[in-house]
């Protein structure tokens, strides 16, 4: 197996044993990320800071001082997280200095600190190696928003990896980083890791940190993270989590340590039943049940339920995101950060035009109006009001849902991954693609992504990854795991 696909645990285990160095395996992930550059999944690549990190690592270990739970792990950090020593752009040309002829990342904001799930890394001895490419401030679900290049799914480069976190999802699926941090607001980690073959976390809301995270939708916004394998990401969520007094809505509940389960013996797995149905792709729904029957085969109780309301969540997730968004990216105004369009005399509102009108794509455009539109005194009952109300009874189905079963689960994505281009002229095409994701997001649940086979794309071609999404209560991140870990197992077997 390549060295930077091995599991994180064994990984640390044998910089902590001296087998391999930091600096050797940050090498590693250098070359891998140049190597693949093909691929667009990185938007700045910090050589000689990681290379200077790595060493103070292997340095530490040589005077005898304790290492990290990620000592010497390189980390491909999403492009929506602040950080010090490397631009942040989030993949808009409205955080560049300036718009040259040709767009340059490197131009990026620079941030005077580091967001808080970054420092947490750094403290844990991990390396960070770069910022990762994603839709612009991560409105999307195929990278192909982003201001600069789409990623590219390295299982078949003509299609896409899925957004909004394409670029992290790219970076552990195509061997360059062990682990990537994204980030999820309606199903930005579990989506492209379903659409690339990797382990995809969604920590539930609060768990983690949003200091230093550029805000979407602050309701449903939520960092976690990539790996192969499903310990590796539980122990990376344990380092970034917990609470943070930069940032009120952090969780004070403790992170608990992934249960081990065992086996899958008594384990009510319940599937719903409304996202087995229309619109998911024969070959994903087969891969979906084949695992599902291996679990049972492995002692789990399939459990048929309902989430009669789930039908709801893409009309309300477009609501409350586009309001948020709205509001959010207000601060984009042309005085603060990045990008300034002005020209000498001219009235104020014509830097906040210039600024914004130059700065934003057009699907951030088309959130913000929308957005704005949906909070505007006349339709803010109709829209806003309504959208709240189903995402209350949305909570609601799950609270029953988790009354007769203990983990629920459904495809990560309706379809495998699809060619570049195909969903571009079609907004609702692309917000379709979130359904199965949504439900847990406007929930607030954690919920993760594990690979459970491959199926044809429509129109055929070589297999490609499908996911298989497991949701838990709120807080129940060490029974997800948990469970997750088990059910690797029984895939695996
Ligand atoms: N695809 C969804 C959207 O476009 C989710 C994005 C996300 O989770 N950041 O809003």
């Amino acid at each position: 197996m390549a060295l930077l696909s091995e599991p994180i645990d064994s990984l640390v285990e044998k910089v902590k044993r001296g087998a391999v160095s930091a600096e050797e395996l940050t090498r590693a992930s250098l070359a891998a990320i140049d190597a693949g550059a093909a691929l667009g999944a990185f938007l700045n690549v910090a050589h000689e800071q990681a290379l200077a990190a790595a060493r103070r690592v292997d340095e530490k270990r040589a005077n005898g001082e304790p290492l990290g739970a990620l000592a010497g792990i390189p980390v491909a950090v999403k492009d929506a997280l602040a950080t010090v020593d490397l631009p942040t752009t989030a993949a808009s040309k409205i955080l560049l200095r300036k718009l040259g002829t040709s767009l340059d990342p490197a131009d990026g904001y620079r941030s005077p600190y580091d967001a808080t799930v970054v420092a947490r890394l750094r403290d844990a001895d991990a390396i960070i190696v770069g910022k990762t490419n994603m839709d612009e401030f991560a409105m999307g679900s195929s990278n192909e928003n982003s201001a600069f290049f789409p990623a590219k799914n390295p299982r078949d480069p003509s299609r896409t990896p899925g957004g909004s976190s394409g670029g992290s999802a790219v970076a552990v699926a195509a061997g360059m980083t062990p682990l990537a941090i994204g980030s999820d607001t309606g199903g930005s980690i579990r989506q492209p890791a379903s659409l690339t073959g990797v382990v995809g976390v969604k920590p539930t809301y609060g768990r983690v940190s949003r200091f230093g995270l550029f805000a979407f939708a602050s309701s449903l916004d939520q960092v976690g993270v990539f790996s192969h394998d499903v310990a590796g990401s539980a122990r990376a969520l344990a380092v970034i989590a917990g609470h943070d007094p930069r940032d009120a809505t952090s969780s004070k509940a403790p992170m608990p340590m992934l249960e081990d389960l065992g086996d899958l013996r008594g384990l009510r797995v319940g599937v719903v039943r409304e996202l087995m149905q229309e619109g998911v792709e024969p070959g994903v729904k087969a891969a979906v049940l084949a695992s599902l029957a291996k679990l049972e085969a492995a002692g789990a109780t399939l459990v048929d339920l309902s989430l009669p309301n789930a039908r709801l969540a893409v009309a309300s997730y477009y609501v409350i995101a586009t309001a948020e968004a709205s509001s959010n990216l207000a601060r984009y105004d042309g005085v603060r950060f990045g990008l300034r369009e002005h020209e000498r005399g001219a009235p104020l509102a014509d830097l906040y035009k210039k600024t914004r009108g130059k700065g934003f794509g057009t699907e951030v455009k088309r959130r913000i109006l929308l957005g704005t539109f949906v909070l505007s005194a006349g339709y803010y009952d109709a829209y806003y009001v309504r959208a709240q109300r189903a995402r209350a009874l949305i909570r609601r189905d799950f609270d029953a849902a988790f009354a007769i079963a203990d983990v629920v689960v459904s495809p990560t994505s309706p379809t495998v991954a699809w060619k570049l281009c195909e969903r571009n002229e079609d907004p609702l095409a692309m917000y379709l693609a979130d359904i199965c994701t949504l439900p847990a997001s406007l929930a607030g649940l954690p919920a993760l992504s594990l690979p459970c086979g491959v199926a044809e794309p429509k129109g055929g071609g070589p297999a490609l990854p499908v996911g298989l999404q497991l949701m838990a209560p709120h807080d129940a991140e060490a029974s997800l795991f948990g469970v997750a870990r088990a059910v690797e197992a029984a895939l695996r077997a």
